[in-house]
């Protein structure tokens, strides 16, 4: 096992909790790394060991929705589930808050984007912003992995109302969007919103270059933030307080903006 495969859950809860997870009746948000080949297991065995539900992430979310007993559009059209919910005699439900996520966080739905990236995240992204009515390219490292997201491949940069970064590029501080794709990062002021989905101690150089040449930036920790609260409220049936949720991220993953 490494800490890499993420299954996170909320026990339901006792007095030990916070104000905020005591209201909603839950313990606490536990880390729960999982290996691949117990993953089914695993999640079948929370329900009755009295977890809430589950966010799941990499490498597992195309796991999540086949191990799930049903599933929302959303989950099952992106090919992934990111929040689990369980249920009586064994129910599992599949949900996808990553594309609602970061519709929320624009705070409207553009009329184009620019989605660099074929991934899991790229998949949710593109499949939200089309269904917001937005026309949607995409531009891979490998551009087969693009064909079939339903949106236009693009082989270089087009210019669009929202650029939004789905690669893993931009982790390691020695890496940006910029080489790798190449182009250069004076051409950020040809989209109105920058959006990166990566998030790292530090600020990412994509979402610090967007903030310099004064374009508005949303960035990947802003991003966890809503696609979690989102998930608090398919658990519990409450608003999320986004507020205390984001203040503790930033808290524990500080960032240069
Ligand atoms: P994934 O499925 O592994 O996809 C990775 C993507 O990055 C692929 O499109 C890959 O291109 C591209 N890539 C990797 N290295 C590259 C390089 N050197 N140059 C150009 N492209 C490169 O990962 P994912 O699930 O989509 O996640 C992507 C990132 O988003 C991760 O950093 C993850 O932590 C982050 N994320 C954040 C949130 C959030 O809540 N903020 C949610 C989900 C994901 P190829 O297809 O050519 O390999």
């Amino acid at each position: 096992m490494t800490d890499r495969y993420g299954v996170l859950g909320w026990p339901v809860g006792h007095s030990r909790s916070p104000a905020m997870m005591r209201a909603a009746g839950l313990e606490r948000y536990q880390r729960l790394p999982v290996a691949p080949p117990v993953f089914a297991d695993t999640v079948r065995a929370l329900g009755p060991a009295g977890f809430r539900g589950a966010n799941v992430t990499i490498p597992h979310k195309e796991a999540a929705l086949a191990v799930a007993t049903s599933a929302s559009d959303a989950a099952r059209e992106i090919g992934a589930a990111n929040t689990l919910t369980f249920g009586a005699g064994g129910a599992i439900h599949a949900d996808n808050t990553d594309a609602p996520g970061l519709l929320e966080a624009l705070g409207r739905a553009p009329a184009s984007a620019l989605v660099l990236g074929a991934g899991g995240s790229a998949r949710a992204a593109v499949w939200a912003l089309l269904r917001a009515g937005a026309d949607v390219s995409v531009w891979n490292r490998t551009p087969q992995r693009a064909e079939g997201l339903g949106a236009r491949v693009v082989t270089t940069r087009v210019a669009a109302e929202v650029l939004v970064n789905c690669t893993s590029v931009g982790l390691d501080h020695s890496s940006t969007p910029f080489q790798a794709f190449a182009f250069e990062a004076d051409a950020l002021v040809e989209y109105a919103t920058v959006v990166d989905l990566v998030y790292r101690a530090g600020g990412t150089a994509l979402i610090r270059e967007a903030d310099r040449r004064g374009v508005a930036t949303v960035d990947g920790l802003e991003i966890l933030v809503r696609q979690g609260a989102l998930s608090f409220t398919l658990w519990t049936g409450l608003a999320a307080p986004r507020q205390t949720m984001r203040a503790a991220v930033r808290e524990r993953s500080p960032q240069t903006r």
